[in-house]
């Protein structure tokens, strides 16, 4: 039987950095997981260059049954603290869009800056280790694996959520949470591309990237861009809006926002084909099969008002009902998750279980695209290591 002070299952983002931080506090820590490879999530990140923040940090950017949870943490560990342990080791990032700030030596910089942290704080590791059981004894921790026991004064579980199960997702923390009586938030794919009726599909518009377009679902609304595929749409408007929408919602979707068609169309040249006048302001190709739906294409001045008045409206206001999404194996994170009623959000230590912490995806808090969910495992990570 082995002693420790902490045990942390699961070297992800959040891990990695509860376990850096507990161990540079001198607490005696051991960092378990089941993969051989370290940080995978960090590593396919931001197409491989990790969006490891964003300087609009601030709690409206985060679903969660309890929207005020997120505060404590976010508040004690923020983006700019973050951005001061990459200057501290040496590494330089650039905002891309929206605040969203990537790093130029990629993921792995990251990766290599979190693993020099947990290093400096003498943290054991155990990389490539199944946990078989965990329990509770006698107040303390006891974490079974196939070679060996540790019993802990705390337990920290960090083993994320369920998307991307190729590289590594298990439903683990949630399990844990079960055992340990824990409610859970029901759970869902986020941050997914959405699938239509083959009916509602468009194939042959498949490809086609719609530049700053308004993305709604009752009462929210994202904009940015839209890309239509083979399978339905995605895009950062429609991954950020799949956090929001359920099964048998309907998406609206402004195509020109910013455009008063009618008063466009007045100025526009009544002779052209109206394909041709659309395509100032719409993708070729999408204006083509779009303008089909009202059969042939005609010269501008050959549409009746009623007709253009319908092409507005559409253009605007363009209703469309999602049969589903591509599921954990394309989401970037999973909605729900162990329920922030029962974690307090200062350290995120289970109230009625001491010792024993929730910390990254697998609580019930998700982020918009754009850095926010990093930014969550770094700060409820540093809270757990700095209480644990
Ligand atoms: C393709 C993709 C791109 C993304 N890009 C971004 C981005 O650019 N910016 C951003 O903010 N967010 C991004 N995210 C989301 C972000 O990666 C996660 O929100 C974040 O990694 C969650 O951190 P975590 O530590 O809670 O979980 P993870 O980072 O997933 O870590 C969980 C760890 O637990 C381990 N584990 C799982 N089960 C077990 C078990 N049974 N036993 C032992 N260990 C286990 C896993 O191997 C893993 O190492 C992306 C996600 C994906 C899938």
């Amino acid at each position: 039987m082995n002693k420790t002070d902490v045990i942390v299952i699961g070297a992800g983002a959040a891990g990695l950095m509860c376990a850096a931080t507990a161990g540079l506090r001198g607490r005696k820590v051991v960092l378990m997981d089941h993969s051989e490879k370290l940080a995978e999530k960090i590593r396919i990140s931001g197409g491989g260059r990790c969006n490891f923040t964003n300087l609009n940090v601030r709690p409206e950017c985060y679903l969660s049954n309890n929207p005020h949870f997120v505060k404590s943490a976010l508040k004690q560990f923020t983006q700019f603290d973050f951005m001061a342990l990459l200057d501290k080791h040496g590494l330089t990032y650039h905002e891309k869009t929206l605040g969203q700030l990537f790093c130029d030596q990629n993921s792995q910089g990251i990766i290599e800056m979190l693993k020099a942290e947990v290093n400096l704080g003498d943290v054991i590791w155990r990389m490539g280790t199944e946990v078989i059981a965990v329990a509770q004894v006698e107040g303390q921790f006891q974490v079974t694996t196939a070679t060996e026991v540790w019993l802990s004064d705390a337990l920290v579980i960090a083993t994320g959520g369920l998307s991307i199960p190729q590289i590594g997702a298990t439903a683990f923390g949630y399990e844990v949470a079960k055992q340990f009586g824990l409610n859970l938030q029901p759970l869902a794919a986020a941050l997914v591309p959405l699938t239509f009726q083959a009916e509602d599909l468009w194939a042959e518009l498949a490809g086609v990237a719609l530049e700053n377009v308004v993305v709604s679902c009752e009462n929210t609304s994202f904009r940015e861009s839209i890309l239509l595929t083979h399978k339905g749409l995605s895009g950062p408007a429609i991954l950020q809006i799949s956090s929001f929408w359920q099964a048998g919602k309907t998406l609206e979707i402004d195509l020109i926002p910013d455009l008063d068609l009618a008063d466009f169309l007045r100025t526009a040249n009544r002779d052209a084909l109206l394909s041709t006048v659309l395509a100032d302001v719409l993708p070729k190709r999408f204006v083509g099969v779009w303008l089909a739906k009202y059969g042939e294409i005609r010269p501008l001045k050959q549409y009746s008002s009623k007709e253009l008045q319908r092409l507005e409206s559409e253009l605007h206001q363009w209703h469309i009902k999602p049969s589903g999404s591509l599921g954990y194996k394309k989401a970037e994170v999973t909605r729900g998750g162990v329920d922030t009623d029962q974690l307090l959000s200062k350290s995120m230590m289970v109230r009625e279980i001491p010792g024993l912490y929730f910390i990254g995806e697998v609580v019930d808090v998700t982020g918009w695209l754009g850095g926010y969910n990093f930014q969550w495992a770094w700060s409820s990570g540093y809270v757990a290591g700095m209480n644990i």
